[in-house]
């Protein structure tokens, strides 16, 4: 099959893989604590991963800690920050948010943490003005994520930062969706926690990164022999660590040929399928996505046909469950038109073919159902 499913995970990119090898075999000395050379050769294999990686979006590489992934430090940055100051009990996140963000929230709401979630407009998007309003003295922290992983529509987190320096409120950002694929650089945006995850950017699965500006105050969510500056124990994932860091290195956010094949490939089936509609801001978003429903057909008998690309309605990450997507939905989208939804992911290693026989693999069969209904 064709493989459209790129913001779900990405392939690791040979030249990853390759940089990963040694550390599993030759070199496979514990970064931590080890008094030899096998030791301290894997510790200065992390700090020139963490160099990389911090250098990716413009941070201090003493402000970067390892994690197993964005879930992880979303975790890691919502209860550790509420945790380390119980007095403010109020969070301001937005509705279209991923899971491994809203179900901290709902958490943290069982603990007494009231949450204000932000509703978008029809585009998906909210404004710096919407935060401002849902201020309240008691305010702790603001966690809008930069990319949404189902839609592609990119938030003004830069003015939501500025707004937050100024409020004197915490500021974090999910930016799974948007590191490799728009420039990202957190001195200018003001953000004080940035989760972020390798497998979104041909890297391994299994290894992500929180960022904390200096001076963030975070409780600790794993105990234990003090890693990473104390803040996340556990012996440290070499081989992941040097595979995050060159796929950070190869990154190049500059999405400017993959928009023209995406590009292609809505305005494609835009034509040829009378009535599709495209979800989410079109001017706000990642390069590499197409949210597309298709009206009159079932949405899981669409999905189910479509056997020969690997594409995905709705949030992978749920995709578990039947109901229609909760990004949709919060845009105001139909549950019907929301269930008969596809999102098109495209990557580094997406080509013309790909695109020229995913328009005619999808307008034909999307044809067929409608026949049949
Ligand atoms: N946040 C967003 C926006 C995502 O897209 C994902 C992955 N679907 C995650 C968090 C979770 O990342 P990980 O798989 O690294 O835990």
């Amino acid at each position: 099959p064709v493989y459209l499913d790129y913001n779900a995970t990405t392939p690791v990119d040979p030249r990853v893989l390759e940089a990963m090898l040694p550390w599993f075999t030759d070199q496979f000395g514990n970064a931590a604590s080890s008094h030899h050379l096998f030791g301290w050769e894997a510790a200065a294999a992390v700090e020139e991963a963490r160099r990389q990686v911090a250098h990716r979006i413009g941070a201090h590489e003493k402000e970067l800690l390892f994690t197993s992934g964005a879930t992880e430090s979303n975790n890691l940055a919502i209860k550790g920050l509420f945790e380390s100051s119980p007095d403010k009990k109020h969070l301001i996140t937005v509705r279209t948010e991923h899971k491994a963000l809203l179900d901290v929230a709902a958490w943290l709401e069982t603990r007494g943490v009231s949450v204000t979630y932000l509703e978008t407009d029809t585009e998906g998007r909210i404004t710096a003005d919407q935060v401002a309003g849902a201020l309240r003295p008691d305010t702790l922290a603001v966690s809008v994520m930069w990319a949404n992983n189902e839609t592609g529509v990119l938030q003004p987190v830069g003015e939501i930062g500025a707004l937050c320096r100024k409020a004197g409120v915490w500021f974090h950002t999910d930016a799974t969706q948007a590191v490799g694929k728009v420039p990202v650089y957190v001195p200018a945006a003001h953000i004080d926690l940035l989760s972020f995850s390798a497998h979104k950017l041909y890297g391994p699965k299994g290894i992500g990164a929180l960022y904390v500006r200096k001076g963030t105050p975070l409780a600790l969510q794993m105990h234990g022999g003090g890693h990473e500056r104390g803040r996340r124990s556990g012996t440290l994932n070499v081989p992941g660590i040097v595979g995050f860091g060159k796929a950070c290195e190869l990154a190049d956010p500059d999405l400017s040929a993959l928009a023209l094949l995406r590009d292609e490939l809505e305005r494609g089936i835009l034509s040829a399928v009378p009535g599709t509609r495209v979800n989410g801001s079109v001017k706000y978003r990642l390069a590499n996505v197409s949210n597309l429903s298709f009206p009159d057909v079932d949405g899981e008998e669409l999905l189910l046909q479509l056997s020969r690309i690997a594409v995905s309605n709705g949030s992978a990450c749920t995709s578990a469950s039947v109901l229609p997507s909760h990004v949709l939905k919060a845009m105001g989208i139909s549950d019907e038109r929301a269930h008969a939804s596809i999102r098109f992911s495209l990557g580094r290693f997406t080509t013309p073919e790909d695109i020229r026989f995913t328009l005619r693999y999808v307008a034909g069969i999307v044809a067929d159902l409608r026949r049949s209904s």
